[in-house]
Formats: structure tokens, sequence, C-alpha cells
């Protein structure tokens, strides 16, 4: 039997590399439901080329826009809540969310609920909400397989151990565009520079993302959820190449390490099929291409996103919720050039600073804070000038 797979997100990058694993894997997988915000004409030749039985196309002009344009069997809704009302009753094997920042919180918290597995690449669900969607997943008996490179690294290496062995997770991390870039000419820095990540082909919030450093502080606390590990037991290691994905070292001195081309087709394929291994035809790495691994200590002076998130995850992880929305609303005003590279941190530290949080660790209670601070971080950038 074919394992169903519903893709939320299915036309962002990570929804794409996916249906090109299940292509490869045809009689492996069937779709079940794709979904997108806007991009119709990606999406119709998915429909063409996989046939779910359901699309959502969350924003309703283009919604409307399909419906002139466009005719398909399958059935079609619009809205965000056509997503949550279908993730209240996910009926399929595995739920690939690849939803872009905390709007991928709710759906995916829904399908755990129903005893869905997820192949997880929306980070932020977990920085956000790691304490419910760690607990609601517990309960349901339901495995989260990071898709994230780092953490599937890390999943990977930890086959076979026990992880109470465990001495340290160690994630790498680029760099970066600005990783050579002085301190001082930060705030000189362009979007378009920002944008211009060295190895991996990504999204534009993660690139940006990945640009200020930010993207390892969110990892570094997704992978305290996943792990259930302390924070001591977290460290970042630049590494330029992106070849080693991840490391964990062991109580006896030990590390094993993941290793591979920059492909997100890889671990993707991986949480696809997990435990299994199957074919993949991507680049083979070699070795002697490369020739040579650099490792270098993160500059957390520069990177202040960086040291923000360790601060966060060291004294209150729970507050996380609050520097992810306040750095997506950030990272969407320096995408829009509302504000400067530097003044992203600037504006998460600030936000942090003055929202005080009362935490009660139900859905309802995160989706007010979430929205209380991405206001209030707008009204803070709307000042900034
Ligand atoms: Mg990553």
């Amino acid at each position: 039997m074919p394992k169903k797979i519903s893709i939320f997100g299915s036309t962002g990058s990570i929804g794409t590399q996916t249906l090109e694993v299940v292509n490869q894997y045809n009689d492996l997988f069937e779709i079940d439901t794709l979904t997108t915000n806007t991009q119709i004409d990606l999406l119709y030749d998915q429909i063409l080329k996989f046939n779910p039985k359901l699309v959502i196309i969350n924003d309703e002009n283009s919604y409307i826009e399909f419906q002139k344009n466009y005719n398909v069997s399958c059935k079609i809704q619009t809205g965000r809540q056509s997503l949550i009302d279908y993730s209240k009753n996910i009926t399929c094997d595995l739920l690939v969310s690849s939803l872009v920042g905390f709007a991928g919180v709710e759906p995916t918290l829904n399908a755990i609920n129903c005893g869905v597995d997820v192949a997880l690449a929306n980070k932020e669900t977990l920085v956000s909400a790691g304490s419910i969607i760690t607990k609601a997943a517990k309960d349901k008996n339901v495995n989260i397989y990071a898709i994230d490179s780092e953490h599937n690294a890390i999943l990977q290496c930890l086959i076979g151990e026990d992880s109470k062995y465990i001495e340290k997770l160690i994630l790498t991390a680029s760099g970066g565009p600005f990783r050579k870039v002085d301190i001082g000419d930060l705030q000189n820095v362009s979007l378009k520079d920002a944008l211009n990540h060295p190895n991996w082909s990504m999204g534009s919030k993660i690139t940006i993302d990945s640009a200020t450093m930010m993207n390892k502080g969110l990892e570094l606390i997704e992978a305290f959820w996943l792990f259930d590990i302390n924070p001591s037991q977290l460290d970042v290691v630049i590494h330029p190449q992106s070849i080693i994905h991840s490391m964990v070292q062991f109580r006896d001195g030990s590390v094993k390490a993941q290793l591979g081309l920059p492909d997100m087709r890889v671990p993707i394929s991986f949480a696809l099929t997990y435990p299994k291994r199957y074919n993949l035809d991507v680049p083979r790495l070699d070795l002697t291409q490369i020739s040579k691994l650099d490792f270098y200590k993160p500059d957390l002076k520069k990177f202040k996103c960086l040291q923000l998130a360790i601060e966060i995850l060291q004294n209150s992880p729970e507050k996380a919720v609050i520097l992810n929305a306040a750095n997506e609303i950030a990272v969407m005003n320096f995408l829009k050039e509302k504000i400067k590279f530097i003044d992203i941190p600037i504006v998460i530290e600030n936000l942090l600073d003055r929202i005080n949080l009362n935490y009660h660790q139900n859905l309802e209670n995160l989706i007010e804070i979430d929205n209380f601070t991405r206001i209030e971080t707008q009204k803070f950038i709307n000042n900034l000038k």
C-alpha cells in the first residue's frame, strides 16, 4: 500500500523538493492534499502530475483566479479556516509541514492530535510551541521527523544509539553570506547581499534568518525540544562548506557526523522513508573534490540574533514565541526594505524586553501572545524613524 502524504505548503522550496522526491519514489507514495498560498500556476502543474484528492488555496483572490483559469477534477477549497478544518480531521499517513512561520503551528498541532506522523520543515512550530507540540506528540504516540538538515543529520547519527549516552549535539552553520564581513560593515549590507546565500537555495524568510544567524538560534531551540536535551549540551560550529550537516558527541568522546552535499532532497527523503532508505538520484559527495573542511566558533557579537536565541534557550525557552514573532515581523520589514539589516536584532531585543509573558501552555494563549508581539513589533518599527 502506498503511503498517503499531505503537504502543507506544496509550492514553497521544501514542498516542491518533497514532490521531486515523491516523483522518484512514485509507487511508494500517494498524494492526498496539497496547499498553497498564491502560487496557483505551480499548484496546477502539481495537480496534473500528482493527482491529489484535495487542494487548498489559502488566498481567496488566488482561488478565484484559479477557478477562472483551470479546470481540475480534485476538490478545491480556500481560506485559512479550510486548512484548519482539514487538519482537524486529517487521515493521511504523513503530513509534510512546510508552511512558513507561526502559521504552521495550529495545522501541525491539529494533525498531531489526529495521530498523524509529521515530517517537519516548519521550525517555527517547535520554536514557538515546543512544549505543546512535543507533549501532544507523546500523548498521541506520533513521530516527528525533522526535515531541517541539521536535525535530520542528528536523527541519522542517533540510529541505534541510546540517548542517555549523548554528551553534546553539535549543529553546524554555514555562517551565511556575511561570515567574512566585518561587524562594522554590517550596517551597509543590502537586501540583495542578504538574500545571496553561499550554499543553500531556500525561501526568502529562512535565507534572511541564515544571514542574521537567527536560523541557527531557532535551530538550537528546535533541537532542544526535538531531542529533549539540556541547553548546555547544545553547541554551534561554523562550517562554511556545509558538508557536515551536524554531529553527535557521546560520553566516551566518540563523535558521529552525517555528511553530504547541501541538498534538501536527502533529508526530505530520509524523513519520508524513515527508517528505510531508497535509491535517490542526487549528486554524490566526492570528498577529493572538496579537499578541506573548515570550522570556526561563531562570533556572537556580530551575530546578535544568535546570541539572543541562546539567551532565550538558557533562561526561558517558552519565551521563544516572542523571539520568533518579533523576528518574523522584523524580517518581513527588512524584505520590504523598511528597516536595515542591523535593525533586525535591535527590534527583537527590544520586544523581548518589553513583553511580559503570562504563559498558560495552550494554543489560544500562544496565538494571543504571537499576535500581540506582531502588533507591538510593527508599532516599534514604525516609530524607528
Ligand atoms: Mg537548517
